[in-house]
């Protein structure tokens, strides 16, 4: 072992897969400098999520990576179909379009689906985290780490030269995937239905021409060889992945596919006993060509252990039906980052940290339980669920001590997002406003910090919204609906659910925090009350 080195650092992110690098770029655009550490060399090579839903777009184009991410789609932006079949040369038992019932109308979003392949993403979010200022070292694995009272101190070993040393970090997130090494260090078990499946993926290169007949998809499920079956075209039409299922109850291996194999294989698939197939390492200059990849659901115990925070792949795996668990795994760290910042700040106690897993976790297990209903459906081309997709994407309201409710809580954990209430717990609603000629969202006006919007006619909370930010000590912007920028479609009152004179407080994270229907008599006192209960200031929790 070489000299230990020390480092400091208010938050240490194990993991630079999308959560991981998620939650550094939140971090330090909050003025947090996290380091974040990452075994592999480089960001993913090969996609996993290959679309990324509204609400995750939404936050991108919060941090300036929308157009970024618009100008990087794929191959499968303009042919989201999935087809299911025996055999891809068979007849198609069924086709749809996948996102024909979860494209958001231009009044619940202002973004659409992000259709970027997940390793180009992970490249694109680990650039503006870098550029943003975070200390980000790949190659770098987490050996062992020491959480106490005050503080994490974690050793861990540079992968080119061996050389261990010591990071010592105000907090750490565990943002480590599905294997979730650091929960299981600390004991934190998960529940679920487990592993469902166990899947080997392999590249190859074929002219699928006479089987395709001029047909194009996202992805095909199909009965051959095994059910559950998968192929979907790679970066460009003539390159193939497919993911057939095994069995390890029944002494079934990764060992087992061969080369000759998955040529077979892929042969049955396609159905074409004499197609001419290339197997091609996944990755240029890579020897392994199968990779396995387990395919379950579960969800932690317990998202938070004392300084240590779970999130991503670490805190819950869902099945890929429905393109939630990447996109679970950002809204986590966008959750998580701006409490972390405030407490790191001295903004915020400590207990304001309790509330992501009581924000998150339910929204895991509702989440869960959609992508299990989509996976039974899909073999067979329906996708009957409790939930609408669009609901469970928008619509999800948390209850926790960060959200100050004005009134017996809806029913449900969900609300159509459609027919905004903007109870607080939920999404603030997106309503198209007019400044000056230039079109923009509510949302793009409710991020990185607090922010209170008011109503035409409530000028006097300018100055109170700046009273009780001064005596809290915390950045609060306002917006005057109505008078600074025009409500052109008349929806805003509506929308938020306040009357002229009321306003409401937005958190960092998008999420209607307080409101207040109309004017109170000391507006200032009610919003400085409002913002030291849901900061926790007063609270006496210690980690
Ligand atoms: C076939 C497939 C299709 C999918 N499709 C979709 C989809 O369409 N939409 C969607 O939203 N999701 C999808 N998913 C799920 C999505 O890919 C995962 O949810 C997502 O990758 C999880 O990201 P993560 O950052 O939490 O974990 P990971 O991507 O697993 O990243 C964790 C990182 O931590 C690193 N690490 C672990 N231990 C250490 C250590 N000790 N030291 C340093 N580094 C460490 C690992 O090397 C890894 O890079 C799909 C998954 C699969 C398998």
């Amino acid at each position: 072992m070489t000299e230990p080195d020390h480092h400091r650092t208010a938050v240490l992110v194990v993991g630079g897969g999308i959560a991981g690098l998620s939650a550094a770029l939140f971090l330090a655009r909050q003025g947090v400098r996290p380091i974040l550490v990452e075994r592999h060399p480089s960001t993913a090579l090969l996609p996993q999520a290959r679309a990324f839903n509204p609400r995750s777009m939404e936050i991108y184009r919060a941090f300036g990576l929308a157009e970024a991410i618009g100008g990087r789609t794929s191959i499968l932006t303009d042919l989201p179909e999935m087809i299911g079949a025996d055999t891809l040369a068979g007849q198609e038992r069924f086709r749809f379009d996948l996102l024909a019932q979860v494209r958001p109308p231009a009044t619940l979003s202002p973004t659409d689906w992000g259709m970027i392949d997940q390793d180009e993403l992970e490249r694109l979010v680990r650039g503006a985290t870098e550029r943003s200022g975070a200390d980000v070292r790949f190659g770098t694995e987490l050996v062992s780490f020491v959480s106490a009272d005050d503080g994490v101190t974690a050793t861990v070993r540079d992968l080119a030269s061996g050389g261990e040393y010591r990071i010592h970090a105000d907090y750490l997130v565990a943002a480590d995937g599905n294997r979730a090494g650091i929960r299981t260090r600390l004991g934190i078990g998960a529940d679920g239905p487990g592993v469902l499946l166990h899947v080997a993926n392999y590249v190859f290169d074929a002219d699928l021409g006479a089987a395709l007949r001029g047909r194009r998809f996202l992805l095909a499920y199909l009965d051959q060889p095994r059910a559950g079956t998968t192929l979907s075209p790679l970066r460009e039409f003539g390159r193939w992945a497919l993911a057939v299922p095994y069995r390890p109850e029944a002494g079934e291996s990764l060992d087992d596919f061969s080369e000759r194999r998955c040529a077979e294989l892929a042969r049955l698939a396609v159905g074409d006993p004499g197609l001419d197939i290339t197997l091609v390492p996944p990755v240029p200059g890579w020897t392994r060509k199968v990779t396995g990849t387990r395919i379950g659901g579960w969800v932690a115990h317990r998202y938070r252990a004392g300084r240590v925070f779970f999130v991503g792949d670490a805190a819950h795996v869902v099945p890929p039906s429905g393109s939630y668990g990447a996109n679970t795994g950002i809204a986590d760290a966008h959750n998580l980052a701006w409490k972390l910042a405030a407490v790191v700040r001295g903004q915020a106690g400590d207990a304001l940290l309790d509330s992501y897993e009581d924000e998150r976790r339910p929204v895991a297990q509702v989440t869960l339980e959609q992508a299990m209903r989509l996976l039974h459906g899909r073999h067979e081309g329906t996708g009957a669920t409790a939930v609408d997709d669009l609901t469970m994407i928008f619509g999800y309201r948390y209850d926790s001590a960060a959200v100050l409710a004005d009134g017996p809580a809806p029913d449900g954990p969900v609300e159509d997002p459609r027919k905004p209430s903007g109870h607080p717990g939920l999404r603030a609603p997106h309503v198209w406003l007019d400044r000056a000629g230039t079109r923009l969202s509510t949302l793009d006006l409710c991020h990185d910090a607090f922010t209170l919007l008011v109503g035409p006619d409530g000028a006097e909370w300018t100055t109170a919204a700046r009273t009780a930010a001064g005596s809290c000590g915390v950045d609060l912007r306002t917006h005057h609906i109505g008078v600074e920028l025009t409500d052109f479609e008349d929806r805003w009152l509506a929308a938020y659910g306040v009357t002229r004179t009321g306003a409401t407080l937005v958190r960092p994270d998008g999420f209607v925090a307080w409101r207040a229907g109309d004017l109170p008599r000391h507006p200032a006192q009610e919003l400085r009350q409002a913002l030291r209960r849901l900061l926790a200031r007063d609270a006496r929790h210690q980690p």
